[in-house]
């Protein structure tokens, strides 16, 4: 097979000739007018590896499904700056936030995943969203799928950053629409998707051999949320109800009876959300433990993936527009097919497994951050991030993608996007 694969090179190398010399040479630099292309979906397979003809910069020529990246008007990530950010009542509700639902993990080739078992997930427990700003308040999103994203280099791995800095990690929960039916449907849909997104650092190393020593020793912990096991902290949720709205409870807790009326802006008070008060940050225990756990058990990763890419002229490629709907429906949904290769977590996963403390977000309608790329997120990133131990975080930068090399090799981390419009609001 790797001999297959490499004749399949030297061939494609030929094809490219012109100012190519090695076959090896189209991997580093496609140039002019030729680029990387597969015909079939099943085998398109994006890459961050920059010196690679199908990095991030080259996505929306990959298949004709993902021309959508080229997009300047709604792509993500995005730096998300404080100071431009609209302050509004931007909120939602998370139903049964504290309830754990059952759910498996599997390596996709480019990044680790926890999936809800949607089927199997008691109707009474569904974790869901609703009244979510900018969405229409009467329809839910329910979470199928938790994610963390990193980088090459171990501080530098979230995909937002946050008045220009970066963090070692973002989790990412994504929620579809449930009027949709799936989540293969809801997702290119405008209003298909939800996903919440959560910083996350490495606890500092005692008993091992990191030397990472660059804490932000400014932001206080507070390890009151998850001090204990699941059901303790369930305790603590329960004291705050299984359902609220969660800009209020900050308000509540501060300002026991801040009452709004009227939808201005300015709806929140200044008073709520000191604009330079610095993060709590917990330690996620339950998540750590889940990363530890099984990112080990599905670390390797199986599928071949050599199939030949074709090199094909893309002047037919609509670089940053949208497929069709017709061309989406037939060709760019995906069946709900899974590699074979999954692990059921037994604990399943619940939202506060990754939930900060602090309740100050930002959020703006944004895209997906991987192929296709689909402008249908409206994105609720939280300011705080959370912790997990180093142990699971050289578990994750341990799980290889669908080249055989550990996720730190390159990074899980599309770089961020500038758009024609910034429209991001805040809730403080
Ligand atoms: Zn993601």
């Amino acid at each position: 097979m790797k001999m297959a694969a490499l004749y399949w090179l030297v061939f494609l190398g030929s094809l490219c000739i012109g100012t190519v010399e090695s076959a090896g040479y189209l991997y580093r630099m496609p140039h002019h007018g030729d680029v990387c292309y597969y015909e079939d979906l099943k085998n398109a397979h994006f890459s961050y590896d920059e010196e690679n003809c199908r990095r991030p910069q080259e996505w929306c020529y990959l298949h004709k499904c993902w021309t959508t990246c080229g997009s300047t008007r709604r792509q993500s990530p995005i730096n998300l700056d404080t100071s431009e950010a609209r302050r509004t009542k931007a909120s939602f509700q998370l139903y049964n936030k504290d309830k754990r639902v059952p759910a498996f993990t599997y390596n996709n080739g480019h990044a680790p995943h926890f999936s809800v078992k949607l089927n199997e997930t008691k109707r009474n427990i569904t974790l869901k969203l609703k009244s979510v700003s900018g969405r229409n308040p009467n329809e839910e999103y329910i979470l199928a799928d938790l994610h963390i994203h990193l980088g090459k280099e171990k501080d530098v791995g979230s995909e937002h950053s946050i008045d220009g800095t970066f963090y070692p990690m973002e989790a990412h929960m994504v929620f579809y629409n449930s009027k949709y039916g799936d989540i293969s449907q809801a997702k290119p849909k405008d209003d298909g998707l939800v996903v919440i997104g959560v910083m996350i650092k490495a606890k500092r190393g005692h008993d091992d051999d990191d030397d990472d020593n660059n804490d932000n020793d400014d932001e206080e912990e507070d390890d009151g949320y998850e001090k204990g096991d699941d059901k303790e902290r369930s305790e603590w949720e329960a004291a705050w109800g299984h359902k609220y709205t969660y800009t209020r409870v900050c308000c509540h807790r501060n300002y026991g009876d801040y009452k709004h009326n009227g939808d201005g802006e300015d709806y929140f008070s200044k008073k709520c959300y000191k604009g330079n008060r610095k993060c709590k940050v917990r330690f996620a225990r339950t998540l750590s433990h889940i990363m530890e756990k099984y990112y080990d058990k599905i670390k390797e990763y199986h599928h071949n993936e050599e199939e030949p890419k074709e090199i094909k002229d893309p002047e037919d490629l609509q670089c940053g527009e949208k497929p069709s709907d017709k061309t989406i429906q037939s060709e760019c949904t995906r069946g709900g097919g899974h590699p074979e290769e999954t692990y059921d977590i037994h604990c399943g996963i619940s939202p506060v497994d990754v939930l900060p403390l602090d309740q100050r977000f930002y959020t703006y309608p944004g895209s997906l951050t991987t192929p296709p790329c689909y402008e249908s997120v409206q994105w609720m990133v939280y300011k705080c991030p959370i912790k997990v131990s180093r142990k699971a975080f050289k578990a994750l930068q341990h799980v290889e993608d669908a080249e055989k090399k550990p996720l730190n090799h390159h990074g899980v981390k599309r770089p961020i996007k500038i758009n024609e419009f910034f429209n991001v609001s805040k809730n403080f």
